[in-house]
């Protein structure tokens, strides 16, 4: 088989699933938590250990969405380059919004430690590489700009590539020694677990299909594998990212699903060293615990078909370019067999940033969506900061960026 054939689709980080959880549901709860994935889980188990009672309700089973198919980065920063973000929102805003991403990687890492699961985190650093001298010029003033605000960020030349990577086609790399990686589903497993063996209740195969208003809260219209039903909730948080549109109309225009798509090799030595990306963060890389090399990206190649897509077909022309990348880029690839692909859909936010609170004219009715590729990076600390709004009834400080109110 050549590498420009389209391997078998399946996602390397579901093969080895859990049953899925299906615990009983009440038939009203306080607040309800609907979408199973990275931000869904870490609600509920900010929320319970607040002392709330909760349910998570899941249309597929935890980590089907993109939570169990990405690359498991878990990085500071969003999507865009520093120097980038700085002349977007000014000095000040993308200072904050970095310290807010490093503070999700303090404390998420420090809860994945303490978890007894295996989650595959490691600090291995991370490298986002230019594949131009115009990205390597943005790539040095970023580090420039970083290192100005306090945060950790060293400038790597070719030179210095070679020496401590090998053998690079990269021009230069804004090298950033906090940043890890993790099993991307071992880690929403490993949340999902924490969360039940805490009292917490998760229902896969279970879901909402319509939420209405009364004096008493919250009814949710429930496709339930056991039926149709309905759960009374007095709030809910939607966490269903990509998907969010479809109960919440007025987000199609702020959080729109992209899907990206991944390749794995075969299993082979270490050759990749940390977490790794280029072309502004298009193309991203890394070697899983067990030696498979996962490389994602090339999306911009068809930004029309998979802008909007939410179905989990391959696209061939991708599939090709990023065959094309891994056999130019990494020598050492040269006649690794691929072992299988697959795709996941993200929800991007117009502005890059999550939308994170109240919907507004939705009382006890909270979003927490629009990661824009970076969950592991934005969700457990965004969540962390609405469950204390929730329950202590006032605004957090640190979630001003993300507000929904930011869209009227
Ligand atoms: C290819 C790819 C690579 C990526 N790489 C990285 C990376 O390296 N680092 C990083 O930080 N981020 C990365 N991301 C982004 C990251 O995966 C997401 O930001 C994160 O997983 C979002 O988590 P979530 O819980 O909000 O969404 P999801 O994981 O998508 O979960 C949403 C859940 O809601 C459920 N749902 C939807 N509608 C309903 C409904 N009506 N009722 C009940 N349930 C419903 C879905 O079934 C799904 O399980 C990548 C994403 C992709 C696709």
């Amino acid at each position: 088989m050549s590498p420009f054939d389209l391997p078998e689709r399946h996602v390397l980080w579901l093969e080895d699933a859990p049953d899925a959880p299906c615990d009983p549901l009440p038939d009203a709860v306080d607040l309800a938590i609907i979408g199973g994935g990275l931000a869904g889980l870490s609600m509920a188990l900010h929320l319970q250990a607040m002392g709330v009672e909760t349910v998570v309700l899941e249309r597929a089973v935890p980590a089907w969405g993109a939570s169990g198919r990405n690359a498991g980065h878990l990085l500071a920063g969003t999507s865009e380059y520093y120097s980038r973000a700085v002349a977007v929102m000014g000095r000040d805003e993308a200072r904050a919004v970095w310290a807010f991403t490093v503070a999700n990687q303090r404390d998420f890492t420090s809860f994945l430690l303490g978890l007894p699961q295996e989650t595959g985190f490691t600090r291995s650093g991370y490298l986002a590489c230019a594949t131009t001298q115009e990205e390597r010029r943005e790539l040095e003033e970023s580090v420039a700009l970083l290192t100005e605000d306090g945060f950790p960020s060293e400038y790597w030349s070719a030179d210095t590539l070679v020496k401590r990577t090998g053998r690079s086609p990269f021009l230069g790399a804004r090298y950033s020694p906090d940043d890890g990686l993790v099993h991307p589903a071992r880690t929403v497993w490993a949340l999902c677990q924490a969360y039940r063996s805490g009292g917490g209740r998760v229902r896969s195969h279970c879901a909402v299909k319509g939420a209405t208003n009364g004096p008493l809260g919250w009814t949710l219209e429930l496709e339930d594998k056991g039926g149709a039903r309905a759960i009374k909730a007095s709030m809910v948080v939607q966490c269903t990212n990509a998907w969010t549109f479809e109960l919440l109309p007025r987000f199609t225009d702020l959080i729109l699903p992209v899907r990206g798509q991944m390749v794995a090799t075969d299993r082979i030595h270490k050759v990749i060293p940390m977490a790794m990306a280029a072309n502004f963060g298009y193309e991203y890389w890394r070697q899983a615990p067990t030696g498979e090399v996962v490389l994602g990206g090339w999306r911009w190649s068809q930004k029309e078909m998979e802008i909007g897509a939410l179905s989990e077909e391959l696209n061939p022309e991708i599939h090709q370019g990023l065959a094309a990348f891994l056999r130019s880029s990494f020598p050492k690839l040269q006649g690794v067999p691929l072992r299988c692909a697959w795709t996941g859909t993200m929800g991007f936010s117009r502005d890059s940033l999550p939308w994170v609170g109240e919907v507004p004219g939705m009382q006890g009715y909270f979003v927490a969506a629009g990661f824009t590729g970076h969950g592991f990076g934005l969700a457990w600390r965004s969540t962390a900061c609405l469950a204390e709004e929730i329950v202590h009834g006032r605004l957090h400080g640190d979630l001003a960026p993300f507000r929904p109110r930011r869209a009227s």
